[in-house]
């Protein structure tokens, strides 16, 4: 496979999943959007990887669907139209990797978007179902309102995790014009 060796958010978060996905048994993409993160969890994770993906919109789950279905990798992924507050719901067994690419979809309806309330709800719903060695990857994008709000919280809650049971870090480009993205990354010890 051919390494692009970049530094910007997404592909650093993809850094960071990708030596997970060689154990992760189970494996949640909060918002498929597009399906772009789902199809990286697809390609990347073990055959017989269970994963689910989550998006609020009718046309994101369609989207997702006809991409994975292009790569062949359609039968791996369990997809449901639903707000990631439920994903317990669907998934009531102990997570290995769980993304939030939080936001809007780009070019799309930027009034569909993740938000601070929802988020609130689920981050610490997710935090208690982390495997051991379990991680949470979120990408964070302060640059528009909702975004701001989700930051805001996420800079709060994520530091106030105790380190005897978890290890939080954070990843930003420092050179680009702010608010630029970021990601967190949250792992269960
Ligand atoms: N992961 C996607 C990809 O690779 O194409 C990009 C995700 S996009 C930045 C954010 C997505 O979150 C949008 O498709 C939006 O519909 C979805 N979304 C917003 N609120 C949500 C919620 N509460 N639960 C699930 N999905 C949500």
């Amino acid at each position: 496979m051919k390494i692009v060796q970049t530094f910007k958010p997404v592909t650093v978060a993809q850094l960071f999943m990708r030596p997970k996905l060689t154990t992760a048994e189970v494996i949640v993409d909060a918002t498929c959007g597009n399906g772009h993160d789902c199809l990286f969890l697809a390609k990347h994770s073990q055959p017989e990887a269970q994963i689910y993906a989550f998006d609020i919109q009718t046309q994101s789950i369609l989207n997702s669907k006809k991409l994975l279905a292009q790569n062949c990798l359609d039968n791996k992924v369990e997809f449901y139209q639903e707000n990631f507050v439920n994903i317990k719901k669907y998934v009531d067994k102990k997570l290995d990797l769980v993304v939030f690419n939080l936001g809007y979809l780009p070019g799309e309806n930027k009034n569909i978007t993740t938000c601070v309330n929802d988020l609130c709800l689920t981050i610490p719903l997710i935090v208690e179902l982390l495997s051991i060695q379990g991680i949470i990857i979120i990408v964070s994008y302060p640059g528009h309102e909702q975004g701001k709000k989700e930051f805001i919280w996420l800079e709060k809650y994520l530091p106030e995790l105790s380190n005897k049971v978890y290890n939080v870090g954070k990843y930003q480009l420092f050179n680009h014009q702010k608010p630029s993205p970021i990601v967190y990354i949250v792992e269960r010890v």
